[in-house]
């Protein structure tokens, strides 16, 4: 329970976007549920945490979350949980961040279409800088439990919600613009902005319970030791070096795009601890980012 209760999350104002599971025999989200189908005959792991349990949207189509008011629905549902955490987070960055504004945040259902590319599970979440929208499928949380033995709890999915702020907040504040891409590798622009994204999304974390709504109830409790944990952990189970291991067998830092996982849990713990002005990652020397 990571929301209070009766904390009132009703402004949110995140869309839900899908693809169509129920358009028969055809297309690519067919395909994706075949291959879910077939996940499950090799693996026989249960996937009903897996399989979205709210009604599918049509292809392309855009919804309000339904019934997403208060902290009790956003304890009981992820796409809510990702909605009011939107909300919690625009509330955090408007104090630190001079001319904040909002990013979009689109609920993926089964996959949709971005300026940045397909979204869904398989891709995972992302940011699309030109939109300046957040694109997170929840059913990712049930991939990333199965295949990097995270615990994708209820405060690691709002780590990764954080971590995508992190990018949005990047765009406002012209980081993108001033360490444009040079290519992958362990001192990469890439990975210092993956780790000052996950530098943010600590500095959230380790503020979370100040943001209120209107009657001065925060929205979300203090986080426990295990739920502290299972976001660092989430945050390696996502780093480069551990997916490639999952994947292939060894590691290869030139390929690297988000840091090691022992980088990115240090990141965290370092906005966590010491706030967004310790998350200068372009100012540290190489050896030791
Ligand atoms: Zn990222």
């Amino acid at each position: 329970m990571t929301f209070n209760e009766n904390a009132n999350v009703g402004g949110n104002t995140a869309r839900r976007r899908g693809g169509g599971i129920a358009v028969a025999g055809g297309g690519i989200a067919g395909l994706g549920a075949i291959a879910v189908i077939l996940f499950q005959l090799f693996t026989g792991q249960d996937l009903s945490s897996v399989i979205p349990s709210q009604p599918q949207v049509a292809s392309g189509e855009e919804s309000e979350i339904q019934q997403c008011e208060t902290g009790a629905d956003a304890n009981a549902r992820d796409d809510c949980r990702l909605a009011a955490g939107s909300l919690v987070l625009d509330q955090y960055w408007e104090t630190q961040v001079q001319g904040y504004s909002k990013p979009q945040l689109i609920v993926v259902d089964q996959q949709t279409q971005s300026a940045c590319g397909t979204a869904s599970n398989q891709t995972g979440p992302f940011y699309c800088p030109p939109e300046q929208t957040v694109y997170i499928d929840p059913t990712f949380f049930g991939l990333l439990r199965q295949q990097f033995d995270a615990s994708a709890g209820e405060l690691a999915q709002l780590y990764v919600l954080a971590h995508e702020y992190g990018h949005h907040v990047q765009n406002l504040i012209g980081v993108m613009d001033d360490h444009p891409n040079n290519g992958a590798g362990p001192d990469s622009n890439g990975v210092r902005t993956e780790l000052q994204a996950d530098c943010f999304a600590g500095a959230w974390v380790g503020d979370m319970t100040e943001q209120r709504d209107e009657n001065g109830v925060p929205y979300l409790k203090e986080p426990t030791q295990q739920q502290i944990a299972d976001a660092i952990n989430a945050a390696g189970a996502v780093g480069d070096d551990h997916i490639q291991q999952e994947s292939g067998g060894f590691v290869n830092p030139e390929s690297w795009t988000h840091g090691s996982s022992e980088q990115r849990q240090r990141w965290f713990e370092t906005g966590y601890q010491n706030g967004p002005e310790a998350c200068d990652t372009f100012a540290v020397p190489g050896g030791s980012l």
